[in-house]
């Protein structure tokens, strides 16, 4: 641990992370701003945070070698994205701290394990069963239907899940998705949804980011608001005690995204839930934490370096209402394929406006390339900025 505070000493202090993705980039970017050097476990000769690490060590995840290796160069190892192999995480473990935890990582990972963590820390979550056999199959509830049937690993921006309304469709869906194992889940009325971050450090002190506001599209996270009245203050509250002891539940050791659905308690399906349920965890920032970049004294990416270098965790203090865009591929003409881009001059000349680009140079739809945060005096002057912006961007 001494070693890993020896910052500004003669000797470099590296910090590794498995995934070589934006978050990693910006977790790298974080660590370097405080004069950490760091590492990444990334096969992808062009992976963002690969390309701007001090080491780039380039093996799949659960290469002896490249684990070896990346031990060898690191005082303490993170992860960037959940399908990184828990026994990977294991594995470090042996002769690096590593947070989060290789356990903790694998209840992410399964949403059937994810959901009976909820359920044991008394966190509501959808009504669900658990499909991983015909007869399972065959015993489901029909009062989980209309359902969202959703594959209980490596799912993400929507994929791996399907709509279905009827026992049939559901026999067809599972069958469509390979017969893996699965969770069906009750499809609720939602009137919004909003996730915390949380930073845990390992003397069980815990801190988090404002409660963001998410809109979704087709499964993908497009925009987040946060500014104070957002939200009714009661729900933030119980938002945030519920993310605090789901990360309690695991001794959870660094960042921790948890989203959660708000009901529509008009609508009949709502009944007996609470009223907020969560949705799923993420062990990791999160996109829907960007904008605390911007808008916070503390961003989620300067919290992971903390809980990783086991510095202390003070509660981060937003100082501007703030509106993230996510800048998806499709904004891209023609989807860069001949080679536009969109008009980052017109957007950059909006007072607060904050371009974060992740390096990759070759856009598609759905694509995460980057995202706009936008901070501002006032709320009005934030929502203005946001919605002139989103019109530059089509
Ligand atoms: P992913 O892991 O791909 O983010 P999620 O389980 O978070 O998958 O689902 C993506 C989005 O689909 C959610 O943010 C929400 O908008 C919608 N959704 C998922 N589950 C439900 C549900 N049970 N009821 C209503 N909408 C849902
Ligand atoms: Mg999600």
């Amino acid at each position: 641990k001494s070693d890993i505070l020896a910052l500004g000493g003669p000797k470099e202090v590296t910090l590794g992370v498995m995934g070589g993705g934006q978050l990693g980039r910006m977790f790298a970017h974080a660590a370097q701003q405080m004069g950490f050097f760091t590492a990444v476990l990334d096969p992808d000769a062009n992976s963002p945070a690969g390309r701007i690490s001090h080491h780039h060590i380039q093996t799949e995840y659960t290469d002896p070698a490249g684990l070896a290796r990346l031990a060898e160069v690191s005082a303490a190892i993170t992860t960037e994205f959940e399908n990184v192999p828990a026994q990977a995480l294991q594995q470090l473990a042996h002769t690096r701290p590593v947070a989060p935890s290789g356990a903790a990582v694998a209840i992410a990972q399964d949403r059937a394990a994810e959901k009976a963590h909820f359920v044991k820390c008394g966190v509501p979550c959808a009504p669900y069963a658990v499909i991983e056999t015909a007869q399972q199959l065959a015993a489901v509830d029909a009062n989980l239907l209309p359902g969202i049937l959703k594959t209980a690993r490596m799912g993400y921006d929507g994929k791996g899940q399907v709509r279905v309304k009827t026992p049939a469709e559901l026999a067809a869906a599972w069958a469509d998705l390979g017969g893996v194992s699965c969770v069906l889940e009750k499809m609720l009325p939602l009137a919004l949804e909003c996730s915390v971050i949380v930073a845990r450090a390992s003397d069980g002190s815990c801190v988090n980011l404002p409660v963001q506001r998410n809109l979704h599209r087709d499964g993908i996270l497009v925009v987040t608001e946060v500014y104070e009245g957002n939200l009714p203050p009661a729900l933030v509250e119980r938002a945030v005690a519920a993310a605090k002891s789901i990360a309690k539940g695991v001794q959870y050791v660094g960042v921790l995204c948890v989203e959660f659905f708000v009901l529509d308690e008009s609508h009949p399906a709502s009944a007996g839930l609470g009223g907020l349920v969560v949705n799923e965890m993420a062990p990791r920032p999160h996109n829907s934490g960007h904008y605390s970049m911007d808008a916070c004294d503390v961003s989620q990416f300067d919290l992971q370096v903390r809980t990783l270098a086991g510095l202390p965790l003070v509660q981060p203090r937003q100082h501007s209402p703030a509106i993230m865009l996510n800048l998806l591929g499709d904004i891209w003409p023609n989807e860069g394929r001949d080679g536009g881009v969109p008009d980052w001059a017109a957007v950059l000349a909006l007072p607060g406006t904050h371009l974060h680009l992740y390096g990759k140079l070759d856009a598609k739809k759905g694509r995460k390339m980057g995202h706009l945060n936008i901070t501002g005096a006032t709320v009005a002057q934030v929502r203005a900025t946001a919605l002139e912006a989103a019109r530059i961007l089509g």
